[in-house]
């Protein structure tokens, strides 16, 4: 049997030139990659070199480096609040309080470098101590209240395009951004009260109340005027898309709305909702996800609720894919009863095609079983590790990356908040070499074409292009990178 395979392939060599070369090119990189792999400057040339596909799980305005945030205040001479640091781009003048005052002439009072610096760490995680008295996740989070308007401001164009050249910059062709809630119409406050009937019922599980509840909701939320304001939003993303000139030939962007978790069930089912309505047939906003704190006390009330609200959207608008963070938790960040479900609701209940993060997959009831429907179900796995090693203090030790690889549920690498963490892709990759020594080139290759394989990307010619891109950019790589590091290095 096994000479019959290597008829197969020794023909197959033969009709298509350069598969043979292209193969023994990458196993002779799989043995490099072993010399290479103790040794973070050695990785840090290697994957920086090596193409990664897409980032599929990554928060557009955490993504960004203070640094362009800081760039964009001070080009604006914006308002800055001395004690808060608070950044308004109000034009009007009218920010006369003691405590308000002009970038530049607060930069003068305290001198460029050093005001840069008080800004940096205000806007990052950077120099961060746990001996300041402040958890990681809550400096972590609290980050991007501190954006406030800025975001707005780098909104306009010029965070996308620095988004765009830092992914080409690493070798990243294509990218999934969570960029906003949608800014659309609301459910009058006359329904507030129902909050507590949404809660009732699913405290009762009682999903047919829950159903008709949420759809007498969508019905009043859905009305003319609110389709026609999900309409020009997808219209103004679809202008801003093309007049930035963001896909071309090295890179393609796509978009993916998110709701809020830490809000009243009411608005977070409004904010839900309009996403599902607007992404149903959109191109460019291809998926739904759920962003803020997992741990939030709010977040954890409602968690089961939430899930049911996917998944009376997702019977609703079948086509709209979902992405969901879910297991983002450790032991003594949640109570135990809180460990035990989530990674399983987002799967079982919300019908979540890729799951952000499963930090917490360990502590779920009946782990082994969830395992397996997950492969069952073909469920892809968001890993942010240099994230989970900050904000949960995760370790080699206990993350379960290993698991879900040897259990083949496909891994992607994601970098989650690069910019709040001063991180990259390639930092990503650099450390998960160093704390798993069993992963071979050829298993970091597969994450590469699983971010490609697996992305929200509508239409196969995108997709197909963008695979057959990859496959040419490794190609290239694996003939390469071999050859100049054998002329410089003699290996
Ligand atoms: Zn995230």
């Amino acid at each position: 049997m096994k000479n019959v395979h290597s008829k197969i392939l020794f023909f197959l060599a033969l009709s298509i030139p350069g598969l043979l070369i292209s193969q023994s090119n990458a196993s002779r990189l799989d043995s490099l990659f072993n010399h290479l792999r103790t040794n973070e400057a050695a990785l840090r040339i290697f994957f920086s070199a090596m193409p990664k596909g897409g980032d599929l799980h990554h928060h557009y305005s955490g993504s960004i480096y203070a640094e362009k945030y800081i760039e964009t205040a001070k080009s604006a001479n914006a308002w800055i609040n001395e004690v808060t640091l608070e950044i308004n781009f109000d034009s009007s003048g009218t920010l006369m309080d003691k405590e308000w005052k002009k970038f530049l002439t607060l930069e003068k009072e305290i001198g460029e470098y050093a005001f840069q610096q008080i800004l940096l760490k205000h806007l990052s995680s950077k120099d961060y101590s746990r001996s300041d008295g402040i958890t990681s996740y809550d400096d972590f989070f609290e980050t991007f209240n501190r954006f406030g308007s800025s975001k707005n401001q780098i909104s306009n164009g010029s965070g996308l395009l620095w988004l765009k050249q830092n992914a080409i910059h690493q070798k990243v062709s294509y990218i999934e951004t969570m960029l906003e809630t949608i800014p659309c119409g609301k459910l009058p406050e006359v329904f507030n009260h129902l909050n507590d009937s949404l809660l009732i019922y699913q405290a009762l599980n009682d999903t047919t109340k829950l159903f008709n509840l949420f759809n007498t909701l969508k019905n009043s939320l859905l009305n003319k005027s609110n389709k026609l304001c999900l309409e020009n939003y997808l219209k103004e993303l679809e202008k801003e898309h093309k007049r930035l000139q963001i896909d071309d030939s090295l890179f393609t962007l796509r978009y993916q709305t998110y709701v809020l978790r830490t809000l009243p069930p009411i608005q977070v089912l409004t904010q839900m909702i309009n996403s599902f309505e607007a992404a149903k047939e959109d191109t460019l906003l291809v998926g739904i996800n759920m962003v803020a704190p997992e741990h939030h006390p709010m977040a954890l009330r409602d968690y089961r609720l939430h899930m049911r609200m996917f998944q009376y959207c997702a019977k609703t608008w079948p086509n709209v894919l979902v992405s969901l963070h879910a297991g983002e938790l450790s032991e003594g960040l949640v109570s135990p009863e809180n460990l035990h479900f989530h990674i399983q609701e987002a799967v079982d209940i919300a019908g979540a095609k890729r799951i952000g993060h499963g930090t917490a997959l360990a502590f779920e009831q009946d782990v082994l079983s969830l395992i397996e429907r997950m492969k069952d179900k073909k469920t892809i796995v968001e890993i942010n590790y240099l994230s989970n090693r900050f904000i949960l203090g995760s370790t080699h030790e206990n993350h379960p990356l290993y698991l879900y690889h040897k259990a083949k549920i496909p891994i992607v690498i994601c970098t989650d908040d690069a910019g709040v963490l001063r991180t990259d892709h390639n930092g990503e990759f650099i450390q998960i070499a160093l704390d798993f020594p069993s992963l071979t080139y050829t298993d970091f290759k597969e994450f590469a074409f699983n971010s490609i394989y697996h992305s929200f990307i509508k239409g196969v010619e995108v997709r197909t292009r963008l695979l057959q891109k990859l496959q040419r950019d490794f190609t290239y790589f694996e003939h390469h990178f071999l050859e100049q590091h054998r002329n410089i290095f003699g290996e």
